[in-house]
Parts: structure tokens; C-alpha cells; sequence
């Protein structure tokens, strides 16, 4: 695979960082915001395997080969063990015993934009968050644009695959 140019990762890393400046005051700022460390609940029920374009990728694969070789071995049997399967997914990359994600710091946009970004006509996803703010009230929340996001990251990066199509053909 061929890794990613300095003005790619550059790029990928500037947007990932526009919003981690988006999510984090909405999430500092409320108390009862539930997308804290241990909240696991959307990555073990994905709609559908998480799809990525290829410059996530080679940021994830970046992640996946930092670990070790055991984690490694495990992540790949559970990509293998998904295909096939029905939704609702739990991602490979999760920590069962722990909840927390293997490649955090390199995990994919969707996984960063969750629950914090809203997209024209599906709204936002994440029913503990919904369900909370009916509660408190979005009054004072400047969502996330989704679809903006979508956009820039497909103008940049070309091929969108499913994360067993990309381990399929460039997983080794
Ligand atoms: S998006 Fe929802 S399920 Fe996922 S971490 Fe945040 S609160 Fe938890
Ligand atoms: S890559 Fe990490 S954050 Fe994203 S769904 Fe998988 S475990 Fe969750």
C-alpha cells in the first residue's frame, strides 16, 4: 500500500482536528453528554461494516500496525468472522474487555463525527444522545455539518471501500 505523502497526512490530520475543535466544547460543556471513555454502544451496533475512502484507510492501517501482532491476529479473525454476518456489527477494532477503541487516534471520520454531527434529512444517529437532549435541550449546541464533512473528505481521497473490502485487497 502506498503510504500516505506529508501533505496528505497533513490534510487528513487538519480535518480530524477542525473536529475534535467542534466536539470537544460540546461535549466539555455538558455534564450529561454520554460519548465519554466506556461508552462503546455504537461500535458494537453498526448499521453496516464501517465504509472509509482511502485516505482513512492508510491513516487507519497506520493504527492497525502499531499494535501488536496478537491484537493484529484478533482483529483479522474478527473481520474474517463479520463477513457474512448480520447487522447490527460490533467493530473488529473495539476492545471488548474494555470498551475502548484499538486505534483511537487514528480511527476513521464517521467514528469522530457521531452523535456530534448532523446530516440534511437523517438528523443525528445516536438515540442515547437524541434521547438526552429532549431532555436537557440543543439550544446552545452548534451541531456539525455531516454532509460538508462527507464531501471534503470524498474530494480529497477517491475510492470508498468497506473495511473488509479494504482488508481484502490491501490488508496484508
Ligand atoms: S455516539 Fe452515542 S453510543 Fe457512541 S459514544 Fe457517543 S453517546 Fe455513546
Ligand atoms: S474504529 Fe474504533 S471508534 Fe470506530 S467503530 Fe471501531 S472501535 Fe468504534
Amino acid at each position: 500500500m502506498e503510504p500516505l505523502t506529508e501533505a496528505q497526512r497533513r490534510t487528513l490530520e487538519d480535518l480530524y482536528q477542525r473536529i475534535d475543535e467542534r466536539v470537544s466544547p460540546i461535549a466539555g460543556t455538558h455534564a450529561w453528554w454520554p460519548c465519554r471513555k466506556g461508552c462503546d454502544h455504537c461500535c458494537r451496533h453498526l448499521a453496516a461494516p464501517l465504509t472509509i475512502t482511502r485516505l482513512e484507510w492508510t491513516y487507519l492501517w497506520e493504527g492497525f500496525q502499531a499494535l501488536p501482532p496478537e491484537a493484529q491476529a484478533e482483529i483479522r479473525a474478527r473481520v474474517a468472522e463479520l463477513e457474512g454476518t448480520q447487522r447490527p456489527y460490533t467493530c473488529p477494532f473495539l476492545d471488548r474487555e474494555s470498551g475502548g477503541c484499538r486505534v483511537y487516534a487514528h480511527r476513521p471520520m464517521a467514528c469522530r463525527t457521531y452523535g456530534f454531527y448532523v446530516s440534511r434529512g437523517t438528523g443525528n444517529w445516536c438515540h442515547l444522545i437524541l434521547g438526552l437532549v429532549e431532555k436537557h435541550g440543543d439550544g446552545d449546541i452548534i451541531w456539525g455539518n455531516q454532509d460538508a464533512m462527507e464531501d471534503t473528505l470524498e474530494r480529497l481521497s477517491g475510492s470508498t471501500l468497506s473495511l473488509f473490502e479494504w482488508f481484502a485487497t490491501e490488508g496484508c
